[in-house]
């Protein structure tokens, strides 16, 4: 406020002499009191600026490179989020899913879901650490994922929808890992794959309403959000479009995959 130029430059008034930046003043009138705290303040900011005769930039001062890309703040934001850097995942990607779904998935397979049995190996104080779901075995990740009553009625649902029902779902490896069902076919692996991890999130979704809302479970609702949400998100993220018909998405969407992979070169 007390330049006489207001629309002086940084380099106008430093100059560095032998490494030394040296301030070129120009006042309107001397600094006094608060103004001269605040220009030592200054000054000791500036003391070892060291001015170069390029023109200014943009620095991303949060990577080495110094650069900006989206992939660098994605991953710092994940890694804060979630505690997890996409190059420690545990799990190979999975493209037909959103980085939201993918990251859970990874959390469950590291064990880092806040079930209530986790909640209290960290010492958190809980009322009870049974599952809020059945109330009557200790919630584990397995446990409310795969094992807990109310988690097999979808799982059963799912298999029923997808014509799976030789396939054994019994543990987190089952829904996480396994490529049962597909093996021989990589498109329909990934797209099985990428339904179960959907139906996990959903499924933990549905807990945390269970415990924070009160929300009632309902299997018919909750298989409902599963087969509308893997549809828009699985859809949605083929590189070549597979197109899959809602109606048949519904109807049976394991022949849907086996079929039409070959047919539409996807992948
Ligand atoms: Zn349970």
């Amino acid at each position: 406020m007390l330049d006489s130029n207001k629309d002086a430059t940084v380099s106008d008034r430093i100059s560095n002499i032998n490494s030394t930046s040296v301030g070129n003043r120009n006042w309107s009138r001397p600094p006094s009191g608060r103004a001269l705290d605040e220009l030592t303040k200054l000054n000791n900011l500036i003391s070892s600026v060291n001015l170069s005769a390029h023109p200014d930039s943009w620095k991303f001062t949060l990577d080495p490179s110094g650069i900006f890309t989206t992939s660098t703040m994605s991953n710092m934001i994940n890694s804060l989020k979630y505690g997890i850097h996409s190059k420690n995942l545990s799990l190979p990607l999975n493209k037909f899913v959103p980085q939201k779904v993918f990251i859970f998935s990874c959390r469950v397979i590291q064990q880092k879901i806040p079930v209530r049995c986790e909640l209290n190996k960290k010492g958190i104080d809980l009322h009870t650490i049974l599952c809020p779901l059945c109330d009557q075995h200790i919630e584990t990740i397995e446990h409310v994922l795969v094992n807990c009553h109310k988690a097999t009625l979808i799982w059963g649902l799912l298999l029923d929808w997808w014509n799976q029902n030789n396939t054994l779902i019994s543990n987190i490896n089952d829904v996480i890992i396994s490529d049962q069902g597909f093996s021989h076919n990589s498109i329909g692996s990934s797209i099985w794959q990428a339904t179960k991890w959907i139906t996990c999130y959903i499924i933990w979704k549905h807990r945390n309403l269970n415990v924070f809302t009160s929300k009632e479970w309902n299997p018919v609702m909750i298989i409902s959000e599963i087969q509308m949400q893997s549809y828009c998100w699985i859809s949605s993220r083929s590189r070549k479009k597979i197109p899959i018909a809602w109606h048949q998405w519904l109807i049976n969407p394991s022949s849907y995959v086996t079929s039409s992979s070959n047919r539409t070169g996807i992948g």
